[in-house]
């Protein structure tokens, strides 16, 4: 008990120290500095409040620190947060008291003059200074970005089951569709529209989310799906990890069996006008397909790349194959196989909502890398 009280005084955040004047502005606003076990830490909230900002509850721990121009993305625990794709170091981390997220005095002193255009801090007087910019800045981009998220599978089509000698399993048409959902959110966050071919259980023809796609003037196409292994492979159940695939014809037998495993919901579509015999060779032929394959291929490595980073499967590679929902999108697209849903370990990790969003936010940011570069070279070639 006495153990128990100890630690309760040494979790308390204590009595105000001093205070910090944050002026966002010409509005000014005291916020109070507190002790704690970490040192000199403000009250999220308070500092959110004082700069017309908010704090956003991603997860138990985890947070957006939404102030100043800036969004932040901390764990409670944690001395590094996030800024857009990179990961920022803190003097100390952030902790949760009480149900409150307090940040280090420093994020206040330090950081935010750092990280945030406009704002600076003056020691001596211990004022944060938020210089409003007179008008809001112009979006860099002529006009907004879409992407389109196309969830594999859906109603009848159920796409693949794992894993592989289990009592529970998965179904490969959820996963995708609340990865895809998670994925929506992810690029909104970060500024641009998103069209679902789906958002419900339900089935859609390949070549419709194509055409949905179009019709919506996408820029980008995702899809995304859950591999199955072979089950001709020496152990299928172990086979694990991520690739993703731009449309061409099959180039290995591997990309040769994903294809038709994709490809098979055509079975389900009662109309369809592509015809699931026809060679795709004529894709690669057309002159404003080859630009999208390029594009795509870039896409493909930008994903793979990011998706590396953080996946604990092993990088099977950027690979190309015919999928037929890649044939009628007429813009860069790739299909995304998110892991196996046949592998205990990794059907496990696949329906964790909390892998779903890294996974999402994995994929979002490879996706805003790509367009970055994709205005680049679009501006470039229109000078
Ligand atoms: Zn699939």
């Amino acid at each position: 008990m006495i153990v128990a009280v100890a630690l309760l005084l040494q979790q308390a955040v204590g009595q105000p120290l001093s205070n910090v004047t944050v002026r966002n502005g010409d509005k000014a606003t005291t916020v109070s500095v507190s002790l704690s076990d970490r040192g000199p830490v403000v009250a999220a909230d308070a500092l959110a409040a004082a700069l017309a900002g908010q704090i956003e509850t991603r997860a138990p721990n985890e947070y957006v620190v939404a102030v100043a121009g800036v969004r932040v993305a901390v764990t409670a625990g944690v001395p590094f947060v996030r800024v857009g794709d990179q990961t920022l170091p803190l003097a100390a981390e952030p902790v949760v008291r009480a149900g409150t997220l307090y940040l280090p005095y420093s994020f206040v002193s330090d950081f935010l003059p750092r990280v945030a255009t406009g704002v600076t801090f003056d020691t001596r007087r211990a004022v944060l200074q938020h210089q409003l910019a007179a008008l809001p800045p112009p979006p860099a981009k002529a006009r907004s970005l879409t992407v389109i998220v196309d969830a594999g599978h859906g109603g009848p089509d159920r796409g693949m089951r794992g894993p592989i000698g289990a009592d529970w399993e998965i179904r490969e048409k959820d996963i995708t569709l609340d990865v895809s959902l998670a994925l929506r959110d992810a690029l909104q966050e970060r500024g641009v529209s998103v069209v679902m071919t789906r958002s419900t259980d339900t089935l859609i023809a390949l070549s419709d989310r194509g055409r949905i796609a179009n019709a919506k003037k996408g820029d980008v196409f995702l899809s995304i799906h859950v591999n199955a292994a072979n089950p001709n492979w020496k152990q299928p159940g172990a086979a694990r990890g991520f690739e993703t695939y731009f449309l061409s014809e099959a180039k290995t037998e591997d990309a040769r069996r994903v294809e038709a495993m994709e490809n098979e919901v055509v079975k389900y579509e009662i109309s369809h006008d592509v015809a699931a015999n026809d060679p795709l060779s004529f894709i690669v032929h057309d002159m404003e397909q080859n630009q999208h394959l390029r594009e795509s291929s870039e896409l493909a490595a930008t994903v793979q790349r990011s998706l590396a980073k953080m996946h604990p499967g092993p990088d099977r590679g950027v690979k190309q194959a015919g999928f037929r929902v890649l044939v009628t999108a007429f813009m860069p697209a790739v299909l995304v196989e998110i892991g196996f849903g046949t592998n205990a370990a990794e059907a496990r990790y696949l329906r964790d909502p909390r892998r779903q969003r890294e996974i999402a936010a994995s994929i979002a940011d490879a996706t805003m890398q790509y367009l970055a570069g994709y205005q680049r070279r679009a501006n470039a070639a229109s000078q």
